[in-house]
């Protein structure tokens, strides 16, 4: 899904909403369909053009700081201009960016790392995006590609390879997918009892929860999972010496267990 939101300028939620994220036809139905749902919520509001100061739109993909993004491969997206496709289809300044960065921006504006000047956000989902906060500033990088933390190898080697073509990614191991996979794994590989024998679908969910109720396995596979990206963390803090970290996304609801 899109997941959209209303904000006044104090950066309070007043409403959010979603849409279907309809990715046929290489995403082409994507940009409208944002475009008329912003256009829809304003008119149920009888809000005015004048009266928005801006959109912002956050995309699955590098995003450099002219608002072109350079590929979204889940989407279907090639290299475009968010930011002026979206302004054409609206008609009001747009701004773009990264999913994980202006993740990270909220975060640092008004979420858990509101009053820190150097902080790395981690969103941990279907996939693992990152943004780094320096001196108060998303790193950008040269090519909108810092902060991918999803994709630092562990050297951790796996069957598959990344959606990046590498192999051993951050993302492989520590996002919601990945620790389906690897309980799988687990599951084939020893014969021992486990809450999650027969769960179909098996989700990320039901690992952390049978965790928690300290199944062997789950515990086994979150440890092996969250490793990781434990180790991507240490890099960071080495790198850029934060004043901390936020852990977002569906995943991070599992809390202090991972
Ligand atoms: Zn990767």
């Amino acid at each position: 899904t899109v997941k959209l939101g209303l904000f006044n300028t104090s950066g309070d939620l007043m409403e959010k909403w979603e849409i279907p994220t309809v990715t046929e036809d290489d995403g082409k139905a994507i940009l409208p369909d944002c475009a008329k749902s912003i256009l829809k919520k304003m008119d149920e509001r009888k809000m005015d053009r004048t009266e928005v100061v801006g959109v912002g739109i956050g995309a699955p993909g590098p995003v450099d700081s002219e608002g072109t993004l350079y590929g979204a491969v889940n989407l279907g997206w090639g290299t475009m201009s968010l930011k002026k496709e979206l302004q054409t289809l609206l008609n009001m300044p747009v701004e773009a960016g990264n999913d994980a960065n202006v993740a990270a921006l909220g975060e640092a504006w008004q979420g858990g790392a509101k009053g820190y000047e150097d902080v790395v956000v981690v969103t941990l989902g279907t996939g693992v995006g990152g943004g780094i906060i320096l001196d108060g500033k998303i790193l950008l990088g040269a090519h909108g590609i810092a902060g991918e933390i999803g994709h630092i190898g562990t050297g951790k080697s796996k069957k598959n390879r990344c959606n990046c073509g590498n192999e051993g990614c951050v993302d492989q191991w520590a996002s919601a997918t990945g620790i389906v996979n690897r309980a799988k794994e687990l599951l084939r590989e020893n014969s021992e009892p486990s809450l999650l024998r027969g769960k179909e679908p098996l989700t990320a969910k039901e690992i952390c929860d049978s965790a928690k109720e300290g199944d062997k396995l789950a515990l086994q596979c979150l440890e092996d999972c969250m490793e990781p990206l434990g180790k991507a963390l240490a890099y960071f803090s080495h790198s850029f010496d934060p004043d901390g970290y936020v852990i977002g996304g569906g995943v991070s609801r599992a809390g202090e267990i991972l």
